[in-house]
C-alpha cells in the first residue's frame, strides 16, 4: 500500500515562484545548469538550528526543538566544499535568525555552491535583528535573491494564539514594516507573507488577505497544515473548503501580479504552477495518486541541524553527514539512502516544496502550466 504523509506547518513553504522576468532569467539559468549538470541541487533545505523562541500549536517539529545541536561554521563550510551547486537554499528550524553567525553561513552556500536564492521563512519575532540581517545581506550580495517569509496566521491575538506568544502580531507587523521599508531600497529583496491554513483560521483568511494589501509584499500565499501537530485538535479543514481556499489563494496571487503590473508570461507561470500544485495536493487528499516520482533525493534534499541527513522532512534519516566526510553524495550512496530511495519512487504527499520541485523536473510540466493556468478560476 503506497503511504500518504501530510506535513505539519515547520515554517517551510518553498514556495518561491520568482515574481518578475529578472528571476524567469534565473530560472532559465537552472534548468540549463541543470540539463549541463552543472546545478546539483535545486533546493537545499538546512534546519540550521533547532532554537526557536515561539511555541506555536501547529509546529510538528516541536519534539525536536531547542536541543543543543548545530554544526558549527566550520563543519558547514567542510559540507559546502563538497556539496555543488544549489540554486536555492531555504534556512529553517527552529527559527533561523537566532543563529548570530547566520550572515556567515549564508556566505559560504553563495560562495562555494553558486547560490542564487535564499529563501528565509522567519516567525518574525525579532524585528530589529532579522531586518538587520537582511539589509546586510542585500548590500553585501546585490545579485542574489534574498525571499524573506515571515509566518503570520491570523490577525492580532488569535495569531498569538497559534503561535503561543503574547504580543506576537504586534511584532510581525514590526518586522512586516521595517522590510517593506528595505524593499525599497534594495531590489533584491523578496516579501512573501505565509499563512499556515487549519481549523482555527481557514474562515478567516478573507479578512487576512485583505489586511496585508495594505502592505508593501510581494505577495501573500496560504498553505495547507501538515502532518501531526503539537496541538491535536489542529486539523485540516474538510477537502470542500480546501477546494475553496484554494481558489482564494489563486485570486489573493493574482491580485500581487496585476498590482506589480507583470507580463502575461509570468502571470500564466505563476498561476499555472500553483494551481497546478494545488491540484495534486486535492488529489493526494482526497486519496488519489501522486502523478510522479517524488524528487527527494534527486534535486531537494534535507539537512538537519545535527547533520542527519533526510531525502525529506518526514523520512527517517539515512545518515549523518559527519560520518562520511561532511560530503552528501558519499551519504546519499550508504546502503540506508539506497533503500529508502526506492520507496520514494511509490510515496505521495501534500508538501509543496517536493511537490514544486518534482513538478519542476517533469518534462510534461511545460504543456501542463498552460493547461493549468486556463483552469484557475474554476
Ligand atoms: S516558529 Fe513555530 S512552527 Fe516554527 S519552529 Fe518555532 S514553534 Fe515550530
Ligand atoms: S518522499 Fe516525497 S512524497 Fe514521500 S513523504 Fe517525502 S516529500 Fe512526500
Amino acid at each position: 500500500m503506497t503511504a500518504v504523509h501530510t506535513f505539519p506547518d515547520n515554517e517551510i513553504y518553498c514556495t518561491y515562484i520568482p515574481s518578475d522576468m529578472k528571476y524567469y532569467k534565473k530560472y532559465l539559468n537552472f534548468y540549463l545548469g541543470k540539463i549541463s549538470g552543472k546545478i546539483r541541487w535545486g533546493y537545499l533545505i538546512y534546519f540550521v538550528t533547532n532554537r526557536c523562541n515561539a511555541k506555536c500549536k501547529h509546529c510538528f517539529y516541536w519534539n525536536n526543538l531547542n536541543k543543543n545541536e548545530e554544526l558549527c561554521l566550520e563543519e558547514i563550510s567542510k559540507i559546502t566544499t563538497n556539496l555543488g551547486r544549489v540554486q536555492v537554499l531555504l534556512l529553517s528550524g527552529g527559527e533561523p535568525v537566532l543563529r548570530s553567525d547566520l550572515f556567515e553561513i549564508i556566505s559560504l552556500f553563495i560562495r562555494n555552491n553558486g547560490t542564487q536564492v535564499v529563501s528565509l521563512p522567519t516567525n518574525a519575532l525579532l524585528p530589529e535583528r532579522i531586518s538587520t540581517l537582511v539589509e546586510k545581506l542585500a548590500i553585501h550580495f546585490p545579485s542574489i535573491t534574498f525571499s524573506v517569509n515571515p509566518s503570520i496566521d491570523a490577525l492580532h491575538e488569535k495569531n498569538d494564539e497559534i503561535r503561543g506568544i503574547e504580543g506576537a502580531f504586534e511584532r510581525s507587523v514590526e518586522t512586516l514594516t521595517k522590510l517593506q521599508a528595505l524593499r525599497k531600497k534594495y531590489d533584491n529583496i523578496e516579501l512573501v507573507v505565509n499563512t499556515t491554513i487549519s481549523t482555527f483560521n481557514y474562515r478567516d483568511i478573507d479578512k487576512m488577505v485583505e489586511y496585508f494589501k495594505a502592505f508593501d509584499i510581494t505577495y501573500h500565499n496560504f498553505e495547507l497544515l501538515r502532518g501531526s501537530p503539537k496541538e491535536n485538535n489542529m486539523i485540516l479543514p474538510p477537502l470542500n473548503e480546501i477546494k475553496k481556499l484554494h481558489l482564494k489563494a489563486l485570486r489573493a496571487r493574482n491580485y500581487y501580479i496585476d498590482k506589480k503590473k507583470s507580463g502575461l508570461l509570468e502571470k500564466i507561470s505563476v498561476l499555472g504552477i500553483t494551481k497546478y500544485a494545488q491540484t495534486i495536493k486535492e488529489t493526494v487528499l482526497d486519496s488519489g495518486r501522486f502523478p510522479f516520482s517524488c524528487s527527494a533525493g534527486k534535486n531537494i534534499i534535507v539537512l538537519e541541524p545535527n547533520g542527519e541527513i533526510k531525502l525529506c522532512e518526514l523520512l527517517p534519516s539515512v545518515g549523518n553527514i559527519k560520518e562520511h566526510d561532511y560530503d552528501i553524495e558519499k551519504v546519499l550512496n550508504s546502503n540506508a539512502a539506497i533503500k529508502l530511495m526506492e520507496t520514494v519512487k511509490k510515496c505521495k504527499c501534500t508538501h509543496v516544496c517536493f511537490i514544486n520541485m518534482s513538478i519542476a523536473n517533469n518534462k510534461k510540466t511545460i504543456f501542463k502550466v498552460p493547461y493549468y493556468f486556463l483552469k484557475w478560476k474554476k
